[in-house]
């Protein structure tokens, strides 16, 4: 291969900016010191900002799911009823967590493609007193669909909510406060951009009161020692941390609330508008036909005859460009291109272009050379995110 610049146009994990590379290589610190103490209260105080929250933030040294594990040894009891929303491929892992801890699932089941009803969840409540908590997520990578968190909130007033924020914190405004949510997980691998390996926690009162009364066995994500010690006079964390981790993320986190998060929000909803309109004028068919907030990532089918796994295998060798393909059974059917983070117009741009010349050159697929590249470069110049007329 010519040396192609390598670019990684997936949801997670995402490219890093320069800064936080060198944030990573800090030399180690013990992390039982006042300066460990500092780094680790700003980071938590970053976080809070992102999240719109007061409640409690705890931060572990684990993948996302390590702390969607831990919410529900922390928030339930072994026979609890749960309701998870369920429209894709993450949905279904937390039905696969609350099941291994024996808690009884209730699911509210939508399409891939088809936007949550609210209602839906709303009667199921009503239907089913005993449902101690719900747990819907906020971008649902696997297909791009952002569930609407603000009613989310809404219906569970009386329930402890769950919301797993991975792939949408950073991306899209969250105001876990003002919409009631109890417990909001993420990460640091996805709109954050710092490496994978750092997930985190907020509980509000409501989710401390259920966190008393559960019963199942915790020890690595015991959310009261990780208070305890966070509250400790040089806040740390039972065990060692990722510290390296945890000096990127202080970094990129600070680079996003210098940017602004309004001015964050607005690059991801420009982002993924250009990689919509763009998409749809290469004429191949969106997952989500309709239009929604700003998401981490677009999905769409390529042509029956071409196999969608080799395709990303190709645009990788050949460009690289790292899209991805589709969840589960839609491995084959649909890529799917990442874009939250560190990731600018630019990307997106050389990501149409690599796609269009791929399907032109190895598949005769017919097509308007530069076409989709000048659709998603007018929604950056309308959003004066770059200009075509320097
Ligand atoms: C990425 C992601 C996760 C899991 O992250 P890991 O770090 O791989 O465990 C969970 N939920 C959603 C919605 C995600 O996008």
């Amino acid at each position: 291969m010519m040396l192609y610049k390598k670019r990684l146009m997936i949801p997670g994990p995402t490219p890093i900016p320069e800064k936080v590379v060198q944030a990573g290589l800090e030399p180690m610190i013990d992390e039982r010191t006042e300066e460990f103490g500092q780094l680790f209260s700003e980071l938590s105080l970053n976080l809070k900002k992102i999240i719109n929250t007061e409640s409690d933030i705890l931060i572990f040294s684990s993948s996302i799911t390590g702390a969607c594990e831990g919410a529900v040894q922390n928030l339930f009891s072994q026979g609890d009823h749960v309701l998870v929303i369920n429209n894709g491929y993450f949905a279904e892992r937390w039905i696969q967590i609350c099941e291994a801890y024996n808690l009884m699932v209730h699911q509210v089941n939508f399409e891939f493609n088809e936007k949550v009803d609210f209602s839906k969840v709303k009667k199921i409540l009503k239907e089913n007193e005993q449902i101690k908590g719900a747990i819907c997520v906020f971008c649902e990578t696997s297909s791009g669909m952002m569930n609407d968190i603000e009613l989310f909130g809404a219906v569970t007033n009386d329930i402890l909510s769950i919301v797993d924020a991975a792939s949408g914190l950073g991306v899209s405004e969250i105001k876990a406060d003002q919409w009631g949510i109890d417990v909001v997980v993420s990460g640091g691998q996805k709109a954050l951009m710092t490496p994978p390996g750092i997930s985190f926690v907020t509980v509000s009162d409501k989710a401390w009161k259920a966190n008393h009364t559960s019963n199942i066995s915790k020890f690595y994500f015991d959310w009261q020692k990780a208070k305890k010690y966070s509250q400790e006079k040089y806040p740390h964390t039972p065990y060692t941390p990722a510290i390296s981790l945890i000096f990127q993320l202080r970094e990129a986190t600070n680079m996003i609330l210098d940017d602004g998060l309004q001015n964050v929000y607005k690059k991801h909803e420009l982002l993924y508008k250009a990689t919509r309109e763009a998409v749809r004028s290469l004429g191949l068919r969106l997952v989500l036909e309709m239009d929604t907030v700003a998401s981490s990532v677009t999905a769409a089918y390529l042509p029956e005859y071409i196999n969608a796994e080799i395709f990303v295998e190709q645009l990788a060798n050949e460009f690289g460009i790292q899209i991805t393909d589709g969840p589960g059974i839609y491995k084959d059917k649909i890529i799917r291109i990442g874009h939250c983070g560190y990731m600018d117009p630019f990307d997106i741009i050389a990501t149409i272009l690599a796609i269009e010349t791929l399907l032109q050159k190895r598949y005769g697929y017919n097509l308007i050379p530069g076409n989709a590249v000048q659709k998603a470069q007018e929604v950056f110049a309308n959003g004066n995110l770059v200009t075509s007329n320097i």
